[in-house]
């Protein structure tokens, strides 16, 4: 498999990464007749795909802002044209850039790989798209309720209630629908859910899910399956939740315990982004992980398991060339420029600031309406915003509960940041330059199954306009 790339590099998406198509990834699945995944097709597809893909998002955004905001238009006047035309602009030179790296780079050429060995299909391998904005909490809950945030009510990882309280949601009392596992156990249905950090597990353990996290293993017991120590299960300490194995610790108490309870019919294993927010796609950590990951995937699938895999979100480095933060800081912004506002909330914060210093791609302003003008004329036009929307448009378009966003959502482009005043964030604990997530651009997941897709969402799966919350419905009940 020597020269295939483990990610692709697009012009103007610097470095979205086919997190679990890598060759390393996936000579785990082919050793075990899996066979390797037709990875020249894939890539040439993906790439291909991705162009179409990533427009696919901006013109429907476009489209639904026309149509649902028409009469905002007049009052918009010069910015609805300029976003017209920059729109028109960017996309031509994305697909100018995308031709001539396609000319460059020519994927596929020189690759040592026999076609005839080539059998995993595009019926295990698609893309789609995360929640908006794309982080954690929002992507997770959706996943394993199968229902957008407007329904499951968890917006980000951070809200402001109408109270004008400020919360971290990791707390089961604001979720709106049990979820699937909880559904599973309610019917008596074995079903174990593991997670790297514990903020996930107190969500996603809701509603009488037997759950555990690597970042409290230790000293953890799961009494449903008279389990009484998960280090003595796994065999090894549990590292501690930054280390970059921690992800690999939480697939490996999933296998300890299929071993251990043979009845378990559904095992829920949710990794840590932290490694993808330290290392590029191609860095030796990232390709580090990523063997490892793929060597207990083959595991996985030697114990029997029909696997399927998805995405919370993509990754992008916010940087400058230096390594220095690209960041738009709204309150230093707004402050200069006079505009008064009640609150900056940057929905990707949450108690693990090594990770990103509560920098992400989205924010969200709350403010009273007739400052809602200066703000949008002080920020919309900064280099780095691509979209600002109100309140019930963002509900509307992001499938959002109107009651846990602000009035103006902000979404920045792939390589800015957005922070609230800069003697806010330390940056100086970040594992490195700042890479991190919650726009358009790391909305992009893959969608992986083990076997091949039937029934009324295989087209859709092919057509890729399926969700990660459709991850579910796709392993439990379409495949053959
Ligand atoms: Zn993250």
């Amino acid at each position: 498999m020597a020269g295939l790339s483990s990610h692709i590099r697009l012009a103007g998406w610097p470095s979205f990464t086919f997190l679990y198509v890598s060759p390393p990834t996936m000579s785990g699945w082919a050793e075990r007749g899996m066979r390797s995944p037709h990875q020249v097709e894939v890539l040439g597809d993906t790439f291909v795909g991705l162009l179409t893909m990533l427009l696919g998002p901006i013109v429907f955004c476009m489209v639904v802002s026309g149509i649902a905001a028409v009469d905002r238009l007049r009052h918009v006047g010069a910015i609805a044209l300029r976003s017209i035309a920059y729109f028109e602009i960017v996309t031509t030179l994305a697909l100018l850039l995308g031709l001539l790296a396609v000319n460059l780079v020519r994927p596929g050429d020189g690759l040592a790989v026999d076609p005839a060995q080539l059998q995993l299909t595009d019926e295990v391998f698609s893309v789609g798209a995360s929640e908006m904005p794309s982080l954690t909490n929002p992507n997770n809950i959706s996943i394993v309720t199968g229902v957008p945030p407007a329904i499951h009510g968890i917006p980000g990882n951070y809200c402001r209630l109408p109270d004008g309280s400020l919360e971290l949601l990791n707390d089961p009392r604001f979720l709106r629908v049990p979820s699937i596992h909880a559904e599973f156990a309610a019917r008596g249905i074995p079903t174990l859910t593991v997670t790297t950090k514990d903020k996930l597990r107190l969500l996603l353990g809701n509603g009488g899910v037997p759950s555990v996290s690597v970042e409290r293993a230790r000293g953890a017991a799961l009494p449903e399956y008279r389990i009484d120590d998960i280090e003595e299960l796994v065999g090894t300490p549990a590292p501690d939740v930054y280390d970059p194995s921690a992800s690999h610790y939480a697939m490996r108490i999933g296998l300890a315990a299929l071993q251990r309870v043979p009845g378990l019919r559904l095992v829920y294993v949710s990794l840590t982004d932290r490694v993808q927010h330290a290392a590029a796609p191609g860095d030796e950590l990232a390709d580090r992980f990523f063997a490892e990951f793929d060597a207990l995937l083959g595991a996985y699938l030697d114990a029997g398991c029909t696997v399927g895999i998805t995405a919370d979100h993509g990754m992008n480095a916010k940087h400058h060339d230096a390594g220095t933060a690209r960041v738009h800081y709204l309150g230093d912004l707004l402050t200069a420029a006079g505009v008064p506002f009640e609150e900056i909330v940057l929905p990707i914060t949450d108690p693990y600031p090594k990770h990103h210093g509560a920098l992400g791609g989205f924010a969200w302003l709350h403010l009273a309406p007739e400052h809602r003008g200066a703000a949008v004329r002080a920020l919309a036009a900064l280099p780095g915003i691509e979209e600002v929307w109100e309140r019930a448009d963002a509900a509307t378009i992001y499938e959002l509960p109107a009651d846990r966003i602000g009035d103006l959502g902000l979404a920045a482009a792939a390589d800015t940041a957005l922070g609230r005043y800069a003697v806010d964030h330390d940056l100086s604990q970040l594992h490195g330059g700042l890479r991190s997530h919650g726009s358009r651009h790391e909305q992009l997941v893959p969608l992986i199954l083990s076997r091949p897709v039937r029934g009324p969402l295989a087209k859709r799966l092919h057509a890729g306009v399926l969700r990660n919350r459709d991850i579910h419905d796709l392993t439990l009940n379409n495949t053959a």
